[in-house]
């Protein structure tokens, strides 16, 4: 049993503002994803958690002790970093065996759990190989496999997927789904690729200049984005954002209209909504209502295998729409999409802060 608590967690340098009152109780056997652009707090974050950062203040608290002042070989935690950290000179099998050997552990339980921790990660065919011998993907395992013979209570991964190409780095994460399914240990991961954070995560915690933005399931955050800068980041392409005013429930911006809003709300509004939602009429059909929604040129077109996305200019701002992968155009041909009310989010003008 290994809940991780955070109470008002912030990490000043000077003036600087790192991470500032992160509070947050991970349960028991979350896996929970840290999520935001560079530089926003994720790895000061979790290097406070491990011990390798202090906190300026606030308590950390594994399993109800706090561990402030414990080092990080006393925490229980194995940490993964996107580096791998792997000894050159050893096999994999030792490198995979070493932290059993730091930590004193039984030699003769050794045997087996370097084998167990290696199958676990399909790399037994590869335990007498040294790691300048592996592929990227085939080094993490092995990063992996040292985390796990530890056994802790508690994963901390730092990007473990960032230098592994498009292709591994999708049969790496399945892997690590697969793992965390397995292991049930309380897992925080951090990682600036949204695809990571809403396919592994259990919760996501946006982070955005050191504050934390939104805390959810990847299907809240999706559905239901705290503010403009969650919506900007989840989802791909992320959501369409349109500054116009709206008055009686009519949203109004260039090239754009959407009725029926329902809100009391009158004057400067966002209005977001994803790409995904719009519904483009087949083509050779006229909309149905041509002023609910957009009606503007085309700016550009791409090709994406099973979809088309085509993206407009509503005065500066770009808003793209998925049309069926058939969907022929050209750019500055006209092009009308639907928006209706219910696909719609939202947002105070002034702060970004989701109204409906
Ligand atoms: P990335 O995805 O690029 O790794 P991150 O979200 O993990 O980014 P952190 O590494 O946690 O970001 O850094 C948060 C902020 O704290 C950054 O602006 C960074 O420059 C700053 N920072 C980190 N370590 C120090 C330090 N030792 N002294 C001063 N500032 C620091």
């Amino acid at each position: 049993m290994a809940e991780v608590q955070l109470r008002h967690i912030d990490k000043r340098w000077g003036d600087f503002v790192g991470v500032n009152d992160f509070d947050l109780t991970i349960p028991d056997k979350e896996f929970l994803v840290l999520l935001g652009p560079s530089g926003c707090g994720k790895t000061t974050t979790m290097r406070m958690i491990a011990g390798l950062e202090e906190a300026t203040s606030g308590d950390i608290l594994i399993d109800g002790k706090v561990v402030n002042n414990l080092e990080p070989k006393d925490r229980d935690v194995a940490m993964v970093f996107q580096s791998y950290a792997l000894y050159p000179n050893m096999d994999v099998y030792e490198n995979i065996r070493f932290p059993l050997k730091v930590r004193n552990v039984d030699p003769a339980t050794h045997d087996e759990k370097v084998r167990c921790a290696a199958k676990m990660v399909e790399l037994t065919d590869f335990l007498h190989r040294k790691p300048a011998d592996l592929s990227g993907g085939q080094r993490q395992r092995v990063a992996l496999a040292r985390a796990i013979v530890r056994e802790p209570n508690v994963f901390l991964m730092d990007e473990p997927l960032s230098n592994l190409d498009a292709k591994l780095r999708v049969s790496t994460r399945a892997q690590i789904k697969n793992l965390s399914h397995e292991l049930q240990v309380t897992t925080i991961y951090v990682t600036h690729d949204q695809i990571e954070a809403m396919t592994l995560a259990d919760r996501v915690v946006v982070m955005n200049a050191g504050v934390v933005q939104q805390v959810g399931t990847p299907t809240d955050i999706y559905n239901y984005p705290a503010n403009t800068f969650v919506a900007s980041f989840i989802g791909s392409p992320a959501m369409n954002l349109v500054e116009g005013k709206i008055s009686n429930g009519v949203f109004s911006a260039e090239n754009m209209q959407v009725t029926g809003l329902s809100t009391d709300i009158e004057g400067d509004i966002t209005l977001g909504f994803r790409a995904e939602d719009a519904s483009v009429p087949k083509q050779g059909q006229s909309a149905d209502n041509h002023l609910d929604g957009i009606d503007a040129p085309v700016f550009s077109i791409e090709l994406l295998g099973e979809a088309t996305m085509i993206t407009v200019k509503l005065g500066e701002t770009l808003v793209a729409v998925k049309a069926d992968k058939e969907y022929s155009t050209d750019i500055g041909q006209p092009f009308v999409a639907s928006i209706p009310a219910s696909i719609c989010h939202l947002f105070d003008a002034k702060t970004g802060i989701r109204i409906a």
